[in-house]
C-alpha cells in the first residue's frame, strides 16, 4: 500500500457522486438504477463508491468479474451485485456464497447455474447487436429449458451505439429495442417471467426513454459525466479531481525546448513549473500534443513539453508568480475554470470512460465531501 506521501492524489467527492446517483434515480423512476461499479467504479475507487452510494440509497450493483464482487463484499457491501458477463463455471460457488448474482448466455452455463442451489440469483443476457457476449434470439428456448423450475431473476442486453445522435444510430438503438421485445416475447411463450428487465446505459436513460424498463444500468452518469454530447440536460457533476503539487520553478530562455523529444520551443523567456505526476499515474502522453493544460490558481497553463513518466513541465508564461507547493488541478476546478475527464478525451482522441479508468493505481484516493472549485 501507498504510505500516500506525494503530492499527487486524486479526491473523490460524496455529494457528487450522492447528487448525481439521486438525479438519474428521480429520471429512471419508476425504474431503479444499478450501479455499475465495474474497474473500481471507473478509477473512483469501488469500496468507497459502492458504499456512498448505498448510503444514497443504492441497493443494485454491477461488476465485470466475480473478483470485483467480491472485494464489495467483504468490505460489507449489501444489496445486490451482478456480474456482468459469464463466470469462470470453478467460480460459480464462490458467487453463490457471497451472494453475487450471474450472468449466463450459454445453454452450457445456464445448465451449471441451475445446478447451483436456489439462492444464486441468474439474469439471462440476449445479443440484440452489440456481437459481443450474449445468447442468440434462437437459443433463448434451449437455455430457458435449462432453467425451468428457477425464477429467472433478469432479462438483460446492452446498446451499442445508445450515445451516438446520427439517424443510423437512433434507428440501431430501435432496432436493439425491438429485439429485446422479440425476446421478451419469447420468453413469455415458453412461460418464463423475468422479475426485471434491463438494457438501458447511462445513455439510454438519458437519451432514449423507451429502454428504461424496470432497472437502468448507469456507470458514467454516476461519476458525472454525460455519454457523447448532452441532449438531455440533466445536470451531472464530476466526481473525481486530479491534483497535485508545483516541485519546482525555473526560467528558462527563448527557444529552449524542455522536456522529451524537444518537442516545442518556448516563444519567449519564461517560467517552467515541473509538476510530480505523469503516464505512470495515467496523464497520457498524448495530452501534450492534443494541446493538453492545467490550472493553477484558477488559470490555464499549457503543458511545455511532452509527458514523462513521473513528471509534467507545465509553461507559465514571462511573468507568473506560482512558486514551489502551489497547487495544480488536472482534472477538476479551480477558481472559475474547469478542466473534465472529457476534455482530456477530446485532446488526445479517445473516450472519457477510458480516461477516468486510466488513472493508475499510484495515485491515492481521498474520499472528500465536496468537490473543489
Ligand atoms: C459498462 C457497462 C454499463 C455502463 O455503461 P455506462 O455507459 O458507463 O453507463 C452498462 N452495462 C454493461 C453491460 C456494461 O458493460
Amino acid at each position: 500500500m501507498s504510505a500516500d506521501l506525494r503530492p499527487a492524489w486524486a479526491e473523490v467527492s460524496k455529494s457528487a457522486l450522492a447528487g448525481n446517483y439521486s438525479r438519474l434515480s428521480r429520471l429512471a423512476a419508476p425504474a431503479g438504477v444499478m450501479a455499475v461499479v465495474k474497474a473500481d467504479a471507473y478509477g473512483h475507487g469501488a469500496v468507497a463508491t459502492a458504499g456512498v452510494l448505498f448510503e444514497a440509497g443504492c441497493r443494485r450493483f454491477a461488476v465485470a468479474l466475480v473478483d470485483e464482487g467480491v472485494e464489495l463484499r467483504r468490505a460489507g457491501i449489501d444489496g445486490e451485485i451482478l456480474v456482468l458477463s459469464e463466470v469462470p463455471p470453478e467460480t460459480l460457488e464462490v458467487a453463490r456464497s457471497e451472494g453475487i448474482s450471474v450472468t449466463v448466455y450459454t445453454p452450457a452455463a445456464a445448465k451449471l447455474a441451475a445446478a447451483q442451489p436456489d439462492d444464486l440469483l441468474v439474469h439471462l443476457k440476449l445479443d440484440t447487436g452489440m456481437y459481443r457476449v450474449g445468447a442468440r434470439l434462437e437459443e433463448l428456448a434451449e437455455i430457458a429449458e435449462h432453467l425451468r423450475g428457477r425464477e429467472l431473476q433478469g432479462f438483460w442486453s446492452h446498446f451499442a451505439v445508445a450515445d451516438e445522435e446520427s439517424p443510423e444510430s437512433r434507428e440501431f438503438t430501435s432496432l436493439q429495442l425491438c429485439r429485446f421485445e422479440d425476446g421478451l416475447a419469447r420468453l413469455a411463450k415458453l412461460g418464463v417471467t423475468p422479475k426485471e428487465r434491463h438494457i438501458a446505459n447511462t445513455a439510454g436513460l438519458l437519451y432514449h426513454p423507451s429502454s428504461h424498463y424496470d432497472r437502468v444500468r448507469v456507470g458514467l452518469g454516476i461519476y458525472g459525466y454525460h455519454p457523447g454530447s448532452d441532449r438531455s440536460g440533466v445536470q451531472l457533476v464530476p466526481a473525481l479531481s486530479l491534483v497535485s503539487k508545483v516541485a519546482f520553478v525555473k526560467e528558462v530562455e527563448e527557444g529552449e525546448r524542455p522536456s522529451y523529444g524537444r518537442r516545442r520551443p518556448l516563444t519567449t523567456r519564461s517560467k517552467v513549473a515541473t509538476v510530480p505526476i505523469g503516464y505512470a499515474d495515467g496523464v497520457p502522453r498524448a495530452l501534450f500534443t492534443g494541446g493538453g493544460e492545467v490550472l493553477i490558481a484558477g488559470r490555464r497553463h499549457p503543458l511545455a513539453g511532452m509527458v514523462t513518466m513521473d513528471q509534467l513541465v507545465i509553461d507559465l508564461g514571462p511573468d507568473s508568480d506560482v512558486q514551489p507547493g502551489d497547487e495544480v488541478v488536472l482534472i477538476g476546478a479551480s477558481g472559475e475554470e474547469r478542466i473534465g475527464a472529457d476534455e482530456w478525451a477530446q485532446r488526445t482522441g479517445t473516450i472519457t470512460w477510458e480516461v477516468l479508468c486510466g488513472i493508475s493505481k499510484r495515485i491515492p484516493r481521498r474520499l472528500v465531501e465536496e468537490c473543489r472549485g
